[in-house]
């Protein structure tokens, strides 16, 4: 590849910035396919200047080479200056980036090892489980279940001491990268928790997923998983890295089963993904964008079915409780309509007001002194799965989905 000094721009790397400037996916990867065109040739402005904080740009560049840890004019890598002015799917995308030959280095034999480190056939589903931005506990191990190649106790094995390898050199190399690093290790912990579940036989990793996704009695709240990740970020063997300090000071403090889980810490910290506001998370799995609801409760969302199946065995221990809060809500946010209502209208409607407002208190009473028969009678019904027929489409309520 020829390149003249830094600041020198071939036609091609103009074309490019005009492309990037446009939002062109296409034909920014077009251009950097080309040999005139050195990735790395307009360091942060290739990721914010002028693309916007595109994220399909961003990914472009990334897949062409761009290289993450280029240190710009003021001293900051991409996903820094990505992060200062606000773009946090950029940021998202790039610490999450992890090149496919990076990982396919281990797939050779290196030094005086007679086999690789990583059987070529595991390179694939290793290196999607890696980039991904999801980093729930349930969502790794159910990757793993669904892929036959990985869920077995050898696989595992050589894949967690790569991730621990890659975990070492992200800590080691002159540009350190922690959060890569943390990322790894996070993950190599998982794996081999998965080990440990598959040693006791066959669909232990079933297993596993009940047990991460497992409530506490009061309120549902997953103790287990919760303390596996505090666990495994505690393991992390760089006592010194400023990103352990950091999450051991956020999350120490925070009695388990209080907010903010050690999931949303960690997540934030390695994702860049601050407050998850209007956006839904699947209650299973983590995955964004989930839109199906208990139709009982109305109060949890999942993927599809699937996620709602594996998470019934505890949902349906606390969905009636749920529901009932759900109603209350429901009753509460339409008094206090009805009351704003009143309050506009003046004098005229002063009748009305008094009448309604018992009638609101009644409906929450009625719902207090339910029949014992009538509560045993749902809960029956939901033990027998009733919940799971049918989901229900986002948002559920109309209030709801404003909350
Ligand atoms: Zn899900
Ligand atoms: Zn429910």
């Amino acid at each position: 590849m020829v390149h003249m000094k830094k600041g020198e721009l071939t036609q091609e790397e103009k074309d490019l910035l005009e492309v990037i400037g446009k939002g062109t996916v296409q034909e920014a990867g077009t251009l950097l396919a080309s040999k005139n065109v050195h990735v790395n040739c307009l360091d942060e402005e290739l990721f914010i200047g002028r693309g916007k904080g595109n994220k399909d740009i961003t990914w472009v560049m990334l897949e062409a080479g761009a290289e993450t840890d280029v240190v710009n004019s003021v001293g900051r890598t991409a996903a820094q200056m990505a992060a200062f002015v606000g773009q946090h799917d950029c940021v998202t995308i790039i610490n999450n980036f992890f090149p496919r030959e990076k990982l396919d280095y281990y797939t050779k034999p290196q030094g005086l090892d007679k086999e690789p480190r990583l059987p070529p056939k595991l390179a694939s589903p290793l290196h999607k489980i890696i980039t991904t931005t999801n980093l729930h506990p349930v969502k790794i191990v159910m990757l793993i279940n669904e892929n036959p190649l990985l869920a077995e106790e050898a696989a595992l094995n050589k894949c967690y001491k790569v991730m621990d390898l890659i975990c070492e050199k992200c800590m080691k190399q002159r540009d350190m990268n922690e959060v890569l690093a943390m990322k790894m290790h996070y993950i190599s912990c998982i794996f081999q928790k998965c080990i440990n579940f598959l040693k006791d036989g066959e669909n232990k990793l079933d297993t596993l997923i009940k047990s991460l996704l497992k409530g506490r009695p009061s309120d549902g709240f997953p103790i287990y998983q919760e303390k596996i990740i505090r666990e495994s970020i505690r393991k992390f063997p760089y006592c010194e890295a400023t990103l352990l300090q950091q999450l051991v000071r956020s999350i120490a403090p925070v009695e388990i089963g209080s907010d903010p889980t050690a999931f949303s810490v960690l997540t934030q910290a390695i994702t860049g993904q601050v407050g998850f506001v209007d956006v839904e998370f699947c209650t299973t799995c983590g995955e964004k964008g989930a839109s199906k609801r208990c139709s009982v409760c109305k109060m949890v969302i999942y993927c599809d079915q699937t996620c709602q199946k594996t998470h019934w065995f505890a949902h349906k221990k606390i969905c009636k409780n749920l529901k009932d809060i759900y109603e209350k809500q429901q009753l509460e946010a339409a008094k206090e309509k009805s009351e704003e209502e009143n309050n506009g209208k003046l004098d005229v409607n002063s009748n009305c007001v008094n009448e309604e407002q018992p009638e609101a208190e009644t409906g929450i009473s009625q719902e207090d002194c339910n029949p014992k028969d009538s509560v045993e009678g749902e809960r029956e019904s939901l033990q027998s799965d009733a919940g799971l027929e049918c989901l229900q489409d986002a948002p559920a309520g109309p209030q709801l989905s404003e909350e």
